[in-house]
């Protein structure tokens, strides 16, 4: 018998008529013959009211106690439905994580899952029940209640689907699919048919909140296949699968982070082991930083600064003053009122030009890019705040996303078998199902890396960098840019070292043009990669890679993230041995693919 998990947020059990709505949704489908299984949400904004009133007692409420309040408003939804359920004349039985089985770590608020029990769940479905879980909320070992935090029903949604072997996975919402940015910030955004899970992983990830992004983490890794959809209409939505709706469009979506923060450390020591220091105190809170961007040193010093969703500033910056007493730092400074724009697509890496016509078409308008941080699959730019919804529709319709790909399959098919790599083989090799799992290490000795220093701060300067350099048919790998100090920016890049003396010849050019500027570069550089699924969202990732590298002596020079890849790079002479301390540091979560 085929399995359906059907899971409502809260929008779309946001009042008693729409909790019946999802109850003859449940029942349908279990009429079609399906068993089902339904996750479900606290009803509309009742975790905010709860946030709300916990602030209303207390400034800085306990994580526990937090994870207390907040899991009673999916058990008041999941009782609700069973009535609801019950009412129509059908079996159904609300469950709590708890009651389930859902066990997770003890990092409250933002609690992992490490396994889930399936036995009482499916004894129930075989007596003709329909299974309301609690969504975004487990257990941990000493029974702590604990969520998985904002939005994180999907995640118990697709994680309930690849444990319990479902065929498809419903996520009803309050849009009928995945567009290719968020609708209700642009129009004239378009639904997509399909979309890649990795793409789907780095938009979640980068600000597209219509799905957690850990819960596609779970997806790929378990190959579930999810059907995103509308709760009042019945017409298909968006799947979410291995590949993307079109094989030639370099960019598939894009995302916008309104709220971000950038935090500078200045004048810090340039050797190995500086970031760690910095980082791990950070990872130890459980934040996740974005867009790191360290300058190449001049006068032995160096300049890092990164991101933080601007709600976690004020703990980050607590960290950050811990690092200082010890790395001592010239200034730190910090501006909350910046947001980052980025585009996401597979194909990315296989077209040229990309990055270039991003920044051309920002600097058409006069936006002023503060940072650049690119990897593989994604652009990511830091705007000023009140910059930023031009910003992200310029770009949206600089690709032309609102226009479907000739190759686009155009329309889904409702529910699709599951197309799953062995599931059980890769459980196996997890010690916990929301572990970190790396797939490959791999060094690229024929990088090289440039960069100008201290170009004029000013809109345009990287659209003109990269098309000078794009014009000399170099293909540009990782790109970064700091935020502008003193007047000036730095720009860096790799290329492959057999370009190196076109692009320095390119670079010195442009410097020419724009009056200003010093152009670096290490023909001799290497790129140290390290992939695998949730790289970004578990945050220790950069402290291990940082751990083993500063250990061996070995200084990065750039670095560069995104949620499916890691690349760092650093002297080609130390290619060979950051690769082993690399493939040492991870190999309790290397799996074999
Ligand atoms: P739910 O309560 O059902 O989990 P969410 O509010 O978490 O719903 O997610 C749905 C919302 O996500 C939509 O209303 C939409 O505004 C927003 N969203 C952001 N990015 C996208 C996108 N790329 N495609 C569709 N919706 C998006
Ligand atoms: N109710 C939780 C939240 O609002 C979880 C969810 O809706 O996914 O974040
Ligand atoms: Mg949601």
């Amino acid at each position: 018998m085929s399995l359906i998990v059907q899971k409502f947020g809260g929008t779309s059990v946001a009042d008693c008529e729409k909790i019946v709505a999802a109850a003859r949704k449940a029942i349908r489908a279990q009429r079609e013959g399906h068993q089902v299984v339904m996750v479900v949400s606290a009803m509309g904004k009742n975790t905010d009211v709860l946030v709300d009133l916990a602030q209303q007692v207390s400034d800085n409420p306990p994580a526990r106690e937090m994870d207390m309040l907040l899991s009673t408003g999916e058990q008041v939804s999941v009782a609700l439905m069973a009535m609801a359920i019950d009412a129509l004349g059908s079996k159904a039985v609300s469950l709590t994580g708890a009651q389930i089985g859902i066990r997770t770590d003890s990092t409250h608020t933002k609690a992992r899952i490490r396994s889930i029990e399936t036995s009482r769940v499916k004894e129930l479905l075989d007596e003709g029940n329909i299974v309301i879980a609690a969504g975004f909320q487990g257990i941990d070992e000493n029974y702590n209640i604990t969520t998985l935090g904002r939005g994180g029903s999907d995640t118990t949604a697709v994680a309930l689907a690849a444990v319990l072997d479902a065929d498809a996975c419903e996520i009803y919402t309050d849009v009928d699919g995945v567009y290719t940015t968020d609708p209700r910030v642009l129009p004239e955004a378009r639904r997509v048919p399909q979309i890649a899970y990795d793409e789907m992983l780095e938009l979640a990830s980068l600000g597209a909140g219509v799905m957690h992004s850990r819960s596609i983490e779970f997806a790929k890794k378990f190959g579930v296949p999810i059907h995103v959809r509308s709760s009042f209409t019945d017409i298909p939505g968006t799947l979410i699968v291995q590949d993307p709706e079109s094989k030639t469009r370099p960019v598939s979506g894009a995302a916008i982070t309104k709220n971000e923060a950038r935090i500078t450390l200045e004048g810090i020591p340039d050797e190995p082991g500086v970031s760690l220091e910095l980082f791990r105190r950070i990872a130890a809170k459980a934040i996740s930083v974005d867009m790191i961007v360290q300058n190449i040193s001049s006068d032995g010093k160096a300049n890092i600064s990164f991101t933080v969703p601007k709600n976690e500033l004020k703990v980050t910056l607590d960290a950050v003053k811990q690092a200082a007493e010890l790395l001592r730092p010239e200034n730190v400074t910090y501006d909350e009122h910046v947001s980052k724009v980025s585009v996401v697509g597979l194909q990315m890496a296989n077209v040229p030009g990309v990055a270039d016509k991003m920044f051309r078409v920002l600097s058409s308008e006069g936006i002023n890019i503060q940072a650049i941080s690119t990897s593989e699959i994604k652009i990511s730019v830091l705007v000023a705040q009140s910059d930023a919804q031009k910003a992200l529709q310029i770009v949206h319709n600089g690709f032309e996303l609102d226009v479907t790909p000739e190759d686009s399959p155009l329309e889904v098919s409702a529910v699709r078998v599951r197309d799953v790599t062995d599931p059980a083989v890769v459980v196996q090799r997890l010690r916990e199902m929301e572990d970190l799992a790396i797939d490959d290490i791999q060094l690229d000795r024929s990088q090289a890396l440039l960069a100008v220093r201290r170009v004029p701060d000013r809109p345009g300067i990287a659209a003109q960098i990269f098309e000078a350099v794009a014009s000399k048919g170099i293909n540009i790998d990782v790109i970064i840019q700091n935020v502008g100090r003193d007047g000036s920016a730095n720009v860096s890049f790799t290329c492959p070292a057999s370009d190196y003396e076109k692009a320095y010849a390119a670079l010195e050019e442009v410097v020419q043009e724009m009056g200003d500027g010093e152009v670096q570069g290490n023909r001799e550089a290497a790129k140290l990669s390290v992939s695998g699924i949730g790289l970004r969202s578990h945050t220790g990732v950069g402290v291990r890679m940082f751990k083993a590298l500063s250990s061996a002596g070995i200084n990065v020079d750039l670095l560069s993230t995104s949620e499916v890849r890691v690349n760092v790079i650093v002297d080609e002479h130390e290619g060979e041995p950051g690769l082993k301390a690399l493939e040492e540091a991870f190999k309790d979560v290397l799996i074999d693919t």
